[in-house]
């Protein structure tokens, strides 16, 4: 058994036990052994000859180069990807949706990009961000001078919540819905190795981080998640809503602030943009 797969055993289990009202932990010898034998992250990379993960904690100034291998990102990704497809943790959602929507981008990308639920198109193609908030998206990563390959894309939940009674519509994920499918998304990040993570909305933010609050408090600034540099800024979903050129700005004000914390250039073009 590899690390993410025990820490997803021991977080079912802690979920259950919360579920069930358990007051204390409990575990026979043998477990307590068991999950002893399995090695670390850091020492994984240290038994294959490579330098120790670049601990978090640090910026984007400091952050040394990932020493994981593409080849190797792509083979743990989509190992994560498989148990995904075949989750079941969430009855209602397993049942009702198409399929599966995990992740997509390049596995060394620099920015990854959080959002929290597939609607009825990521459903259908399985793929996230490619209704009209995604192609926003894909236009607003462009003007930041990438292609949609370069960077990743991602959500907090990995289903569409379901809408019972209508084929139709998105609703928000629930806490409980997000709790349970995070720590696909932290085993993601923990592959990919962001420099800086962009949350896409209060949803996101509540998954990533736990708390709620106002959009107009939390975006614009710098936050953390796990010791990497965390942006939040608007869902595009909301641009959509809300045309005001004024918002629109606010977005590309923070893009400019994660081009500016990865140290790269900015153009005038760039400067006076609006989406
Ligand atoms: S939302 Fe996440 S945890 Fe829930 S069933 Fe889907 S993949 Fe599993």
């Amino acid at each position: 058994m590899q690390f993410p797969q025990a820490l997803e055993t021991v977080l079912q289990i802690l979920e259950r036990m919360r579920d069930e009202n358990a007051r204390r932990p409990c575990a026979s010898r043998t477990v307590v052994d068991a999950l002893k034998q399995i090695p670390s992250p850091r020492e994984i990379d240290t038994l294959k000859g490579h330098a120790p993960s670049r601990p978090k904690n640090l910026g984007a100034d400091s952050a040394a180069p990932s020493k994981m291998e593409k080849s190797d990102k792509i083979e743990q990704l989509a190992s994560i990807q498989h148990r995904v497809a075949g989750c079941t943790k969430c009855p209602n959602l397993a049942s009702t949706r198409t399929q599966t929507v995990f992740g997509v981008g390049n596995p060394d990308a620099e920015i990854m990009f959080v959002g929290e639920a597939p609607g009825a198109d990521e459903d259908a193609q399985g793929e996230p961000f490619v209704g009209r908030a995604g192609q926003l998206l894909t236009r607003i990563i462009k003007a930041m001078g990438f292609p949609r390959e370069e960077v990743y894309i991602a959500n907090v939940l990995k289903c569409r919540p379901d809408t019972p009674g209508s084929a139709y519509g998105n609703r928000p994920p629930t806490p409980r819905e997000m709790q349970t499918c995070r720590p696909y998304l932290m085993e993601q990040i923990d592959i990919i190795q962001p420099k800086v993570i962009v949350a896409l909305g209060a949803v996101a933010v509540e998954g990533l981080l736990g708390t709620r609050a106002p959009m107009r408090e939390l975006r614009g600034r710098w936050d953390s998640f796990n010791g990497t540099p965390l942006m939040i800024t608007y869902h595009p979903a909301y641009l959509l809503r809300n045309q005001s050129p004024s918002e629109k700005r606010k977005v590309w004000e923070d893009m400019m602030l994660v081009l500016e914390r990865l140290e790269k250039p900015i153009s005038e073009k760039q400067r006076n943009y609006f989406l």
